[in-house]
């Protein structure tokens, strides 16, 4: 397909008319004022519309098939939450707008905190970070400045499991701590006795998922939380696998003293491509004057922000998060009400099913019932000539989106699998038919598997090409 700039054909889209030349001497050093003509390309309007139409219907989307991608939960976004963030008193409002301009907003904040508190049993929450990595971030610097305001400085390392989401060491990483990797057991669980060897007084705090990348819940949380806080510990609780468990039990439950949520991962606010999103962090009594200000705060007659929090991180972001992401999430939270239990139950029950049917076929590392997700290993198919990335690929040809592949890091040509609750026993039926056949023309025919993907608009790309020298400017 062509670019806009080579179907370019002289023709003005717009008339702007006649305009008086503008002087821009004195504002603009010299040097900056441009020469030639700027060489933007020139269509009318119709042949703008149908260029980026053409582009918009390469696109791969939820609306066109399905998305078993793993840990980040791709679940349907419910069209509702579009209109009610489109609304002029929420779409059009000033961040800076006074607090009595803006009551609709802040009490829509405020009922969220409420509602997040409430399913992650934290005792206060912040809206701010943009992101599940912005809370990581946001929820170390939180520890850290607890162990200085203590006296505690001797306290520079994190443990993090080694089935861990690679956010979680760098956000660990730029906060200064050393990073001590925990190993998994046999199980695919925080091996205990690994963990215990590794405490000392320095440690600050543990950063786990639970359920865990591997899909996998930790059977021994409360050992941990207890063996943690016996060392004067923290433990951070990444919360981006929380469509597991949501009405089922809490992080407070299992005694984590902060956590993120990743609101496009959980409750349904578009992600693809990469964001805009939010990812809010609860954290325990002990922790609550360490939160970024402001904080959305009600004295009985109206919301306002409060900037007064004693030891403050600071801001993590400008304003108050992406508020249009709030809106959404905020919507499917009320929508959903206490159905968000039967949509965990609903995602773990999917992802069981979809294992079972799978497992003969393809390896199965962790043969343990799963939660929301499970990770394959692809071994098998890989000794026979097409690696994980070849099965990815071949999948698009049958209009669905490739998994999760090569991570978790511990598993070997990795296949992560989460159906989320979204979709009807016929889509899983047509995934794992899709999977089996894939897995069986890969031992009749293994060279015809790499030709794929054959029906997408865009065929096999180098990827390493692509990463390391990306073209991204169009040269005429
Ligand atoms: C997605 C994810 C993250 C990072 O969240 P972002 O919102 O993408 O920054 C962290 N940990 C796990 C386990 C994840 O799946």
């Amino acid at each position: 397909m062509k670019t806009i700039f080579e179907k370019s054909n002289g023709v003005d889209g717009v008339c702007i008319g006649e305009t008086e030349e503008i002087k821009f001497e004195g504002f603009i050093p010299k040097e900056l004022l441009r020469e030639g003509n700027i060489g933007l390309p020139q269509l009318s309007e119709l042949e703008v519309l149908r260029h980026y139409k053409a582009l918009s219907d390469r696109n791969f989307c939820i609306e066109k098939g399905f998305y078993p991608l793993g840990s980040c939960t791709m679940k349907y976004n419910p069209k509702v939450n579009e209109l009610l963030a489109s609304l002029e008193g929420f779409a059009n409002l000033h961040p800076l707008q006074s607090d009595e301009d803006s009551q609709g907003a802040l009490e829509l904040m405020y009922n969220l905190q409420e509602k997040l508190k409430y399913i992650t049993g934290m005792d206060a929450v912040t809206l701010q970070p943009a992101a599940g990595a912005h809370g990581e971030l946001t929820g170390m610097m939180i520890i850290k400045k607890y162990f200085e305001v203590k006296g505690e400085t001797n306290r520079t390392k994190v443990i993090i499991p080694d089935s861990a989401h690679g956010t979680n060491p760098a956000s660990a990483k730029m906060c200064g701590f050393e990073i001590v990797e925990v190993k998994s057991n046999e199980k695919g669980q925080v091996d205990l006795e690994e963990l215990k060897k590794l405490l000392d007084e320095n440690v600050a705090a543990i950063m786990m998922t639970n359920p865990n990348t591997l899909g996998i819940f930790e059977e021994k949380v409360l050992e941990i939380s207890k063996i943690m806080h016996d060392n004067g510990s923290l433990l951070y609780y990444d919360g981006a696998n929380f469509n597991a468990i949501m009405g089922w039990t809490n992080p407070a439950l299992m005694g984590f003293d902060v956590v993120h949520l990743n609101l496009h991962k959980t409750f349904a606010t578009p992600h693809g491509g990469g964001g805009p999103g939010a990812g809010p962090v609860g954290v325990v009594e002990k922790l609550k004057d360490f939160l970024p200000a402001p904080v959305i705060e009600f004295d009985g007659k109206k919301y306002y922000r409060n900037y007064d929090i004693k030891h403050s991180i600071g801001k993590v972001r400008s304003f108050y998060g992406n508020f249009g992401v709030l809106v959404r999430a905020y919507a499917y939270i009320l929508m959903m009400g206490n159905n968000l239990k039967l949509a965990s139950a609903d995602a773990v029950l999917n992802a069981n099913y979809i294992k079972e049917k799978l497992k003969g076929v393809y390896e199965l590392p962790y043969d343990e019932p799963c939660m929301h997700e499970f990770v394959l290993s692809g071994e098998r198919q890989h000794e026979e000539g097409v690696s994980t990335l070849g099965i990815a690929k071949r999948l698009m040809d049958d209009n669905i989106h490739p998994p999760t592949v090569y991570f978790p890091l511990i598993v070997h040509e990795a296949i992560m699998i989460e159906p989320t609750e979204s979709e009807s026993k016929e889509v899983l039926d047509n995934f794992i038919n899709a999977m089996l056949n894939i897995a069986k023309e890969i031992k009749e025919n293994p060279e015809e598997v790499l030709k794929s993907p054959q029906k997408t608009p865009v065929r096999r790309v180098d990827e390493t090409l692509a990463a390391r020298h990306p073209d991204l400017t169009f040269k005429s």
